[in-house]
């Protein structure tokens, strides 16, 4: 494809877009296609001859989108959203046109420098103290592995790098009963094992009780173990549950446990100096993650990694075999040894570009006005006799379900939830998704998409109770 060709087409492509937005509502928030109906639309082997752009550009409108997802669309409640914004659309086709591949300072100087001091500017901003260093990474699941890895090599002096398992064993790996699958994910991989994956149960909020806390890790270092690693969760995925750091901080500190923070999510939110209160005791901790992917209007993937002590890392990951020497080494950062993967892509372009585009006014305006949205909708449901919330709202999370007082059986009410799940999510108009809260159905809707605004919640709740009456009607008549 010549220049010309690439600008016609990339002009058409960006009309494309600047309609996708502005139209994005008219979408099933949720794809409505059956399984396998697109694998069954595509071809089934690479065509023996080059296509045409307009032709490619037809199966993208007919055959991709009927299978997407909206995320984009602001009546996207479900799971944690994965937001973009405009601007970090337009750094997003510029970072893919550079096509710079940053593993090292030398390999493209601004993706090594840039990252640098975004990660400073969001370090600063979310009140993790300035002697930490960051970095960023393709996910949270990635950055707790990280946490976890740097934790055994911190522990066994480098030598499970060095040697294997040998003579280092029975490690343990503590969390709440709450957090999330990457954490038992990075303690297999790290080979802890699953069955040292430790869950520590939870208060009547889903906070780790600190006190089960303590007496665990005593019991288990009498039993001979070696506490490798604490998770502590500021927002759990389930119902946005705060862990108390500051406690947990200390008993990291008296028994010289690594401690991770995971606040995927919510990490984003303390930007606001209203929430600062939860990072108390984050001067105890070792490492700390958040999504700018999730909360932060950043395309996927962003993720945000610090650490206390940058030298254990990068002892833990740095490879210099002969053909990645440069002159530079020692001078400056080489990415690629602060984490898994050696080559990296230029994430902190979309960084730059989101943060000056909205500046700290603008990113707190948004955050808070999901978070008013949430209180908006938690006054509404408080209202209503037939819904009740399951927990109470945290941030700009709600946990409800629909409770009809005439229904007592508790199977009932949870079926009934399922299927107002399923009803509210197949017609399309907004996406909600569910956890069990002590085997409690409970609906989630997380207020947070871009562009959502008060007009988009008050419809999703006159629709959720319109549903929820209905369905209600038919059981009575059956
Ligand atoms: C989303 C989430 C994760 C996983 O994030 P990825 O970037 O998809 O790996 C981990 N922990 C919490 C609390 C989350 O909300």
């Amino acid at each position: 494809m010549n220049p010309d060709e690439f600008r016609k087409q990339a002009h058409l492509m960006v009309e494309w877009m600047a309609d996708y937005m502005e139209h994005v509502e008219d979408y099933p928030v949720k794809s409505q296609v059956a399984p396998k109906t697109i694998y069954n639309q595509i071809e089934s082997s690479i065509p023996d001859h080059g296509q045409e752009m307009e032709a490619i550009f037809k199966d993208f409108k007919e055959v991709v989108l009927p299978g997407i997802t909206h995320w984009q669309n602001p009546n996207f409640f479900a799971y944690f959203q994965a937001n973009t914004s405009p601007p970090s659309i337009l750094a997003e086709m510029l970072t893919a046109t550079l096509g710079v591949q940053g593993m090292k300072w030398e390999t493209s100087p601004v993706a090594t420098e840039l990252e640098e001091k975004m990660m400073e500017w969001l370090r600063d901003g979310i009140g993790i103290p300035n002697e930490w260093a960051g970095v960023i990474q393709d996910s949270a699941s990635m950055a707790t592995l990280s946490a976890i890895l740097t934790a055994r090599e911190r522990l066994s002096d480098y030598q499970v790098n060095e040697n294997g398992f040998e003579g280092f064993t029975k490690l343990r790996v503590y969390c709440s009963d709450q957090t999330h699958s990457s954490i038992e994910k990075g303690a297999k991989i790290a080979g802890v094992g699953k069955k040292n994956v430790i869950k520590i149960p939870t208060n009547d909020l889903l906070e780790m009780r600190s006190g089960l806390l303590q007496e665990q890790i005593e019991k288990d270092i009498e039993e001979g173990y070696h506490p490798l690693c604490i998770v502590a969760a500021l927002g759990t995925t389930g119902t946005m549950a705060m862990d108390p750091l500051e406690a947990i901080g200390r008993i990291a500190e008296k028994h010289g446990i690594w401690l991770h923070v995971d606040a995927a999510y919510a990490g984003a939110a303390f930007l606001l100096p209203e929430y600062q209160g939860l990072m108390k005791g984050i001067e105890k901790a070792d490492s700390f993650v958040f999504n700018p992917h999730k909360w932060l209007f950043t395309n996927f993937d962003c993720t945000a990694y610090f650490v206390k002590d940058k030298k254990v890392l990068l002892n833990t990951f740095s490879i210099l075999p002969e053909y990645l020497k440069t002159a530079s080494d020692g001078l400056v950062n080489n990415y690629c040894d602060w984490g898994i993967p050696l080559g990296r892509r230029f994430r902190s372009l979309k960084l730059w570009f989101v943060m000056r585009h909205y500046g700290m006014e603008g990113l707190q305006k948004l955050l808070r006005l999901h978070i008013d949205l949430a209180m908006w909708l938690e006054t509404e449901i408080d209202k209503n006799s037939s819904f009740e919330l399951v927990v109470p709202r945290s941030m700009n999370l709600i946990c409800f379900r629909y409770r009809p007082y005439e229904i007592e059986d508790e199977d009932a009410i949870n079926t009934i939830n399922e299927q107002l799940l399923q009803h509210l999510n197949a017609m399309g108009k907004l996406y909600l998704t569910h956890t069990k809260i002590n085997g409690i159905y409970t609906l989630r809707m997380s207020i947070g998409q871009t562009n959502v605004a008060k007009s988009h919640v008050e419809k999703a709740w006159e629709t959720i109770q319109k549903v929820a009456e209905e369905i209600a009607m038919n059981k009575k008549i059956e």
